[in-house]
């Protein structure tokens, strides 16, 4: 409240002088992880560390403050015209570039930062620092460690990203997730041999929302942990259903978010939900992205060995887009290697993908994993595949992502053919 009071009186100011100010909203990318593996007592270090130099940052006339959790808000005043703001921006940025040594740990933290003026973004104090906060989201969404200043299609943006956060918090009660399951087909048996379990939220009277428009938030917000585990249960729930119809056994593909492997119970959740359904775990597969490989949180790799030694699978998933070194694939023991759609959408007319993807394949034999091309949507990619070696394949050439009783049904017919 003192923010806003100040705010206010600023603003009356440079109505009367003819000024700008300028409102910074400043989010500190992937926080939650340092508090999440170091604990609160370093993350609250860290936190005034960040104040020290913020404060160091700016005139006497200025403000800094801090609006709760990792975010901070920095005003400025008297500025004559728009680009004043931005090598304050900018010197912000180079401020927290350097490492924060926190008793024995160093640490690198960025931030995001979005900025609203007034009086060219908002009237009034509120608005103001509404519309900074969603530039301040849109500096994140292209890449943290950036800043942005409002625009006034952000605002849609931000909305609508609220909305999502909103509704996805009842999705699960309301029973609004579905899983769709997309058939996996061995490429030189062309039987199906597994299928991946894909979410699908279909909220009351809107329109289907897709996962790459709600999972990022579901991350953000944690709540991936319990919509995971639901989709871990219902996917094995599935899978013993089709057992017991007497379709033959597949394997089961789920997709697990970084939040969810870093919980210390993971593994026996999984353990559990194997041993509630009835289903071995050789036939579960875990498929986590390059992203996963890249976090130093020994968390993390305990999960993965826990699910190695409980026998599930594990899959590395678009596999070629991340930023992972390929020696990760040599400290963890996957199973299997996912190859990005990207590869394979022009793989009929690129000679060099043709090139990449058999370079892939090359290191998948050496490695002894099993491949699954994504996204393979023609029969021309079908046939170059089998030709290179490429064991499984998976797109809408063989069948789009299907709800539970239309992939029973592919699955029938398959056997009846
Ligand atoms: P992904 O794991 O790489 O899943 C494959 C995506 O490619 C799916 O999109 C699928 O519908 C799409 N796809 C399959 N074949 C083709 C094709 O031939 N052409 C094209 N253009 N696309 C194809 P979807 O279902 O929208 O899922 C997007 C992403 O959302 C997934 O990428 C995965 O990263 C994430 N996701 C989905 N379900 C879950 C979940 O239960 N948990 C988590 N953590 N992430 C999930
Ligand atoms: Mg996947
Ligand atoms: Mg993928």
């Amino acid at each position: 409240s003192l923010l806003s009071d100040r705010l206010a009186q600023v603003m009356a100011r440079a109505e009367r002088e003819n000024r700008l100010v300028a409102t910074l909203v400043l989010d500190l990318d992937r926080f939650k992880n340092i508090n999440d593996s170091l604990g609160h007592t370093v993350g609250d270090q860290l936190l005034q560390g960040v104040a020290a130099r913020l404060l160091k940052l700016v005139r006497q006339s200025d403000t800094v403050s801090r609006l709760g959790g990792d975010e901070f808000v920095v005003v400025l005043t008297g500025l004559e015209h728009t680009a004043q703001a931005l090598p304050v921006a900018r010197k912000i940025l180079d401020a927290l570039a350097a490492p924060f040594e926190i008793g024995e740990h160093e640490m690198l933290i960025t931030p995001s930062i979005g900025i609203a003026l007034y009086p060219d973004n908002a009237g009034d104090p509120e608005t103001l620092l509404k519309h900074a906060e969603a530039a301040m989201y849109h500096a994140k969404h292209q890449g943290r460690n950036t800043f942005q200043f409002f625009a006034p299609e952000f605002n849609l943006w931000a909305t609508e990203r609220l909305h999502i956060e909103n509704g996805l918090r009842h999705a699960l009660a309301r029973d609004e997730l579905q899983l769709h399951f997309q058939p996996q087909i061995d490429l030189s048996t062309r039987h199906i041999v597994g299928c991946e379990a894909l979410l699908r939220w279909q909220p009351a009277e809107e329109p289907m929302v897709m996962p790459d428009r709600f999972i990022p938030i579901a991350e953000e917000t944690g709540l991936i942990v319990p919509i995971g585990q639901w989709v871990l249960e219902q996917a094995c729930g599935q899978l013993a259903r089709w057992d017991a119809e007497g379709i033959p056994p597949i394997h089961m593909a789920v997709n697990v978010a970084v939040p969810q492997l870093r919980q210390p119970g993971f593994v026996d959740k999984v353990r559990h939900t194997l041993e509630q359904t009835g289903i071995a775990p050789s036939r579960l597969e875990i498929e986590v992205t390059e992203s996963v490989l890249l976090d130093k949180d020994e968390r993390i790799s305990t999960t993965l060995e826990g699910l190695v030694a409980l026998g599930v699978k594990l899959s590395l998933d678009d596999f070629g887009t991340g930023y992972a070194s390929l020696s990760y694939l040599r400290n963890f023991r996957f199973n299997v290697l996912k190859i990005d759609r990207s590869f394979v959408m022009e793989l009929h007319r690129n000679e060099a993908d043709i090139k990449l993807i058999r370079a892939i394949l090359s290191i998948a034999r050496d490695l002894s994993l099993q491949t699954v091309a994504e996204g393979v949507e023609s029969e021309v990619q079908d046939v170059i595949l089998q030709e290179l070696g490429c064991h499984i394949g998976q797109g809408y050439h063989f069948s789009r992502p299907l709800p539970a009783d239309r992939m029973g049904e592919f699955m029938r017919q398959q056997r009846g053919a």
